[in-house]
């Protein structure tokens, strides 16, 4: 089959032809119709914490059809079923997975990490990991069922309910789609921090109440200051969503007394904060990572019934043998979004 292979550190992806799959007995073959990039996928061809091996094949937001069905294989799955899946193969046996929490799994492979990722004609996938598809839901829309499940799960984690003031640094796609669950959660102010312009317009479009453009200089009092003037109040709720060094301290400076921080932005940097100033306001910091079967069943349903709209997102489609220079150009802030590779 074809795939977009990470060679080494430094070096665009490079198509090639590799071996198709070879499933494990109660594994699904997935022939990937679309697969986004992720900033996760930047990430591991970065040196860092979660640099990837060498000829790993990347890609976690995949969806598509079912081409085989492993023979131990459970759930009924048969051949042109059209699914996408959690990026995970667990071991099904342990207590996170039989709640169905499969990213706590000590026993997991994860597909993109350390197994081969989307970035192909073919992918494989867990019986249990894997989601049907309603007929009324495209796959190119299904493709954005992953990130809209990391900000589920950021905003479930939260609790933020009917009422709540929000906060949220950065319109990147997860920030982008942790506004819009807030707003479906019925919070009273949906507030976006956001330099880029596009990103900020995006913000609106995706469910923010408003967007404020912060002042570098002015710090935390300077961008607390503006959200007041547009909420009214301190926000009971603070999602970071950049996962740059020195937010987190501009989040503790920003929240109120018994406020809530929630870390969603991915930051591989040591970090400096002063905890004096979260002690004194009793402050609970939140971090949040992936989802469970759960939210990924809540973002299939909630797009099959059109009752969220995740298409503002999608800013480009490009083809696999466009892939790797549409990845290089995703190093640098532009005005994209989320970019989906098209398989066929
Ligand atoms: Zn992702
Ligand atoms: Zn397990």
């Amino acid at each position: 089959m074809k795939a977009a292979v990470f060679k080494e550190v430094g070096k665009p992806l490079q198509v090639e032809t590799v071996a198709d799959p070879t499933p494990e007995a109660s594994e699904l073959v997935v022939k990937v119709g679309f697969c986004g990039i992720c900033g996760t996928d930047l990430h591991a061809t970065r040196e860092g914490l979660t640099t990837a091996c060498c000829d790993q094949i990347l890609g976690h937001e995949y969806v598509g059809e079912v081409v085989e069905v492993g023979k131990a294989a459970e759930g009924g799955w048969q051949v042109g079923d059209r699914v996408c899946a959690m990026p995970f193969i667990a071991c099904g046996r342990c207590l996170p997975c039989a709640a169905g929490h499969f990213f706590q799994c000590n026993n997991k492979k994860v597909s993109g990490v350390d197994d081969a990722g989307g970035f192909a004609e073919y992918v494989t996938t867990g019986c249990r990991e894997t989601l049907p598809l309603p007929d009324e839901l495209d796959l190119q829309t299904a493709a954005l069922v992953e990130p809209l499940a990391v900000g589920i799960h950021a905003v479930r984690v939260a609790r933020v309910r009917a009422g709540s003031r929000v906060l949220i640094l950065g319109a990147g796609p997860i920030g982008l789609t942790v506004a819009l669950w807030c707003r479906f959660f019925g919070a009273r102010e949906v507030v976006v921090s956001e330099i880029a312009q596009t990103r900020a317009s995006l913000a609106r479009q995706m469910g923010a109440t408003a967007v404020v453009h912060p002042n570098v200089e002015a710090g935390a009092e300077g961008l607390l200051e503006q959200y007041m003037d547009v909420a009214g109040a301190p926000p009971d709720v603070i999602f970071e969503c950049v996962g740059a060094p020195g937010l987190l301290q501009q989040c503790i400076e920003i929240a109120p007394f018994g406020g809530k921080l929630v870390p969603v932005g991915v930051c591989e940097q040591p970090d400096a904060i002063m905890p004096f100033f979260g002690l004194v306001k009793e402050l609970n910091i939140q971090f949040a990572i992936a989802y469970s079967k759960d939210d990924f069943e809540t973002c299939v349903a909630m797009l099959a019934e059109g009752r969220i709209d995740v298409s503002p997102m999608i800013t480009d489609v490009v083809s696999l043998d466009e892939l790797p220079a549409a990845f290089e150009a995703l190093r640098t802030p532009s005005d994209q979004c989320k970019v989906l590779t098209r398989m066929w």
